[in-house]
């Protein structure tokens, strides 16, 4: 379902007789009883490795599909739950979700790593660190299998919580990933301070790194920064052949985008893994 898997397109309309205030204030109500009503549910995107030539992992991106308003984009919810203190509870379900998705891909032969997205605020929170732990700890799954991508969001405002919160992931096998390089502001010294394996570049400066100047003097520069650092480097946003092919050119390791494959429920991923992407890349 096209309609599912992008709801990035889809906003809450304001009606007439409601402003967004008061949308907000009900949205953060149901959000609760959306996940028992099974609205809230994990898509994933592939990250395709450009050595091996194949998907070696997915990130779990989140989707509403709200029952009266239709489907509702993460860009608008998580911030209204980040703010209506509900992102810890949402993080944990999506983290669920994965980790029985990946389970259950390991059980028919295709182990594949999955990523989930950890807003900055909760870096600060020890009852969610310790939440966090328990749940990988006890679902059986190998940790090695999973990665938590963070970004370096203003909201990061203790970095020194933040790097412990890392270290104790870092402690249980879980890979760390800095998601949205570029966009954020104490870049280098995040990079210096905290524990990464990944980084990944913002779609804005991959989408049109194969035409303009500026953006792949950038990507490019990036690329060898985060392999001189011993990172992992996944370029986020590509879209068109000839981007694939500077990333390609350019050492990227691995890459992310609608050519590869738009966000897709489990169940089709699956089909994904079977059929292989090698038309696209
Ligand atoms: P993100 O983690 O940087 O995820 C990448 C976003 O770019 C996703 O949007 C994805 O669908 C979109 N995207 C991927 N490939 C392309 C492409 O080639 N072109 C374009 N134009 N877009 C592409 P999505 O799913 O709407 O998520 C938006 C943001 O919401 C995410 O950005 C992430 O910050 C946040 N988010 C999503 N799921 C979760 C979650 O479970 N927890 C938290 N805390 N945040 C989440
Ligand atoms: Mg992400
Ligand atoms: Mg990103
Ligand atoms: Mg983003």
């Amino acid at each position: 379902d096209r309609a599912l898997s992008e709801g990035r397109n889809w906003h809450a309309h304001d009606t007439a007789d409601e402003d967004a205030t008061d949308r907000d204030v009900s949205l953060l109500g149901e959000l609760d009883e959306a996940i028992g009503k099974g609205e809230i549910r994990v898509v994933y995107q592939p990250k395709l490795d450009l050595k091996k030539n194949r998907i070696v992992s997915v990130e779990a991106l989140v989707r509403w599909h709200h029952g009266t308003r239709g489907f509702l984009s993460p860009d608008l919810f998580i911030p209204l739950a980040e703010r209506g203190g509900r992102i810890d509870g949402l993080t944990l379900y999506v983290v669920e979700r994965t980790i029985a998705d990946l389970l259950q891909w390991q059980r028919v032969g295709r182990p594949i790593t999955g990523a989930v997205n950890i807003s900055a605020k909760l870096l600060g929170s020890d009852s969610f660190t310790q939440a966090l732990v328990k749940l990988v700890r006890c679902s059986g799954i190998q940790p090695q299998l999973l990665t938590f991508e963070v970004t370096e969001s203003a909201a990061m405002t203790d970095p020194e919580a933040a790097a412990s919160a890392l270290h104790t992931f870092r402690a249980l096998g879980v890979s760390i990933s800095m998601d949205d390089y570029g966009t954020g502001q104490s870049t280098l010294s995040y990079l210096k301070r905290l524990p990464l394996n990944e980084l990944k570049i913002d779609r804005s400066f991959v989408q049109f790194a194969h035409q303009n100047r500026a953006d792949g003097v950038l990507v490019r520069s990036t690329i060898d920064l985060a392999h001189e650092l011993g990172l992992k480097v996944v370029a986020e946003g590509v879209e068109h052949e000839d981007c694939l092919a500077f990333l390609r050119n350019s050492g990227c390791d691995l890459v992310q985008g609608y050519l590869i494959s738009r966000p897709v429920p489990a169940a089709e991923l699956s089909s994904l893994l079977d059929k292989g992407v090698s038309q696209a890349a």
